[in-house]
């Protein structure tokens, strides 16, 4: 949440940090502002898009610097609006700080501030920073550098800062605590951002920064890193390996369309190196390298949030299945905050996109304490989480930019599906027979991915018929239960409709009082178990007038002859199934969204990389 872009060097700033930040827009877009310096601070703030910014100044002169930051917001202390825009100045206005994340111990420190005189303009939580920064400066006369350390000891919360003073035009400084925070090193300049999606361009030569660390990078081409107890740090300076080309939109009119399409191909560079139908195996090397380990855990347990969750759930139906280890799924949020009883014959697997989450970076933390092996799966490389486990796969995906996620929750299944394959093989809980055809299937699920996606068109009708609607229900069964939430999660996120999924059988617990003509179920009915069941279930939404699109297997007749509206998705072992069965309600919610005028890419209220709590 909240993207932040700082730039020193020889170019010219402001075009630099606008294309940064219209790149980092997915992270918050509730106002923008930059400040860049040439011998005098200019400072814009706005509320609104990165575009409304971008009109701001251009009823001004455009600010000229080789220096400057910028950022876009997610309001968690303050309304949306121009004051509370960052960047924050200190009071005598030398000072220019950005931030992402939360200041827990803000009202403490404003209170102590505003007794020496401090006076604050906004509502945020940043401002007291700006000020603490300005007061430690005051009381010892340290350079910008040392007073952010210092001042960031009295700190407590989350937070990735960038710095610009005034009085030492040629550096930035930035630190961060559980918030992101990536330099990128070029030729005699310095990028600083959120993630590497506006460096790339420029450098592939990148230091992510670590918690509690303090980055100085001056405009002569040199930097230190220390850590807030003043210890300098040797970064870990790596090559990124990503193409800008991955982070336009293509011919597609929204991320989430393009990245919806870009399943097939995302899921089998997932199963890349890992799936090998020809010779008949699955393998992943995070597993290998604590197979031990790994295969005698008494109990994994998945952290995740939103979309993630999901997915987790579907990981525990296959690694229960097939390789008989008892799973639990937790809300990442609930699992820190619960003391719940870890050991350390658990392994504790991370779910996250961005590998920025902050609830399940917490709980990992815990996670780790206890003792338990931690296990990332993450799509962003070089992320938080993706450094802080004892192994870990990415899932290779690629940037997601849509803030729905869709591309990201398919190739976590993909991964889970793989590591139950993997330990269900090892630890002998899967038949032969069936272990070799499980890979030749899953080899076969890009194309099939493919096949669903060319049945847009009826997605896009049925879209037409039930885009009214104020309330729906998705009810699924088994492998199928998960896909239900998501879909609904979906719909919610981006087309603002009131959805609930449900597990099939438990629709007749309550949400069947709400059943009538005008309440769409869609129904996930593609199980080949318990399939009279969901048939039940169906005419039981029918005998009440329900409206209902079921998703069936090719060649269905029983539930397209009682179902109104029918998608059929390419017949698959159960397992599987969730890689085909979430794409027509992907494309659903997107195609509703769009008929009913949401902004599909940056829905109200929501961010993509949640690194708050
Ligand atoms: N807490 C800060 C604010 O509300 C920063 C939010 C963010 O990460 O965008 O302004």
């Amino acid at each position: 949440m909240c993207g932040i872009v700082g730039y020193v060097g020889t170019k010219d700033a402001y075009p630099l940090i606008i294309k940064g930040l219209q790149l980092l827009e997915y992270r918050g877009y509730d106002s923008a502002g930059i400040a860049t310096y040439n011998g005098k601070l200019r400072v814009f703030k706005k509320k609104g898009k990165v575009k409304d910014l971008i009109n701001l100044v251009k009823e001004s002169s455009v600010p000229e610097g080789t220096i400057g930051i910028g950022h876009t917001r997610w309001a968690t202390h303050g309304l949306p609006n121009d004051i509370n825009a960052h960047p924050h100045l200190s009071g005598d206005g030398k000072l220019v700080l950005i931030h992402n994340g939360i200041i827990e111990n803000y009202n403490v420190l404003k209170e102590a501030l505003k007794k020496e005189g401090h006076e604050f303009i906004s509502e945020t939580d940043t401002e007291v920073l700006v000020h603490l920064i300005e007061e430690t400066q005051k009381r010892t006369g340290l350079p910008i550098e040392e007073a952010v350390r210092v001042a960031l000891t009295k700190v407590v919360g989350a937070y990735a800062i960038i710095v610009m003073d005034t009085d030492e035009p040629d550096k930035l400084v930035a630190a961060r605590k559980g918030s992101p925070l990536v330099l990128g090193i070029g030729e005699d300049e310095f990028f600083i951002a959120s993630d590497p999606t506006p460096i790339i361009e420029h450098t592939q030569k990148v230091v992510f920064l670590n918690d509690e660390e303090i980055a100085v990078v001056q405009r002569s081409g040199d930097f230190q890193i220390k850590d807030i107890d003043n210890r300098i740090q040797t970064p870990f300076i790596q090559e990124l390996d990503m193409k800008i080309a991955e982070l336009g939109k293509g011919d597609f009119d929204y991320y989430m369309q393009k990245e919806i399409y870009e399943q097939p191909k995302t899921i089998e560079d997932c199963m890349r190196g890992r799936v090998n139908a020809h010779e008949g195996w699955v393998m992943l090397s995070g597993i290998k390298e604590f197979s031990e380990r790994i295969s005698k855990a008494k109990r994994f347990i998945v952290a995740a949030c939103g979309t993630s969750w999901h997915a987790g759930l579907i990981g525990e139906y296959l690694i229960e299945e097939l390789a008989r280890i008892p799973v639990e799924v937790e809300y990442a949020s609930e699992l820190r905050y619960r003391n719940p009883i870890i050991n350390s014959d658990d392994v504790v697997i991370a779910l996250s996109q961005s590998g920025e989450t902050a609830d399940t970076l917490a709980a990992l933390g815990l996670a780790k304490e206890k003792g338990a092996l931690i296990y990332g799966v993450v799509n962003a490389v070089g992320s938080s989480i993706a450094r802080m486990t004892d192994a870990g796969s990415y899932i290779h995906a690629g940037p997601e930019i849509g803030v729905a996620s869709t591309k990201a929750f398919t190739g976590q299944v993909t991964l889970l599906t793989i590591m139950a394959m993997c330990l269900g093989y090892e630890r002998g809980t899967i038949p032969r027979s069936y272990y070799l055809q499980l890979i030749e299937e899953l080899a076969n699920i890009p194309s099939k991915v493919a096949r669903v996606l060319e049945n847009s068109k009826k997605i896009e009708y049925i879209a037409g018929e039930i885009k009214e609607a104020t309330n729906a229900l998705y009810l699924g069964r088994g492998y199928n239960f998960p896909v239900a939430l998501e879909g609904a999660l979906k719909l919610k996120e981006i087309s603002y409709i009131h959805a609930e999924g449900y597990p099939a059988a438990e629709m007749k617990h309550g949400p069947i009082a709400l059943i009538d003509e005008n309440m769409p179920v869609i129904v996930i009915a593609t199980n080949k178990s318990a399939y009279e069941k969901i048939v039940s279930n169906i005419q039981e939404v029918k005998a009440r007038k329900g409206v209902v699109i079921a998703v069936v297997t090719e060649g269905d007749k029983i539930i397209s002859d009682i179902a109104d509206y029918t998608i059929e998705i390419p017949d698959t072992d159960e397992p599987l199934t969730p890689l085909l069965s979430v794409i027509p309600l992907q494309l659903l919610s997107y195609y509703i969204a769009v008929m009913r005028g949401c902004n599909v890419d940056q829905p109200r209220n929501l961010a993509k990389s949640v690194t708050v709590e």
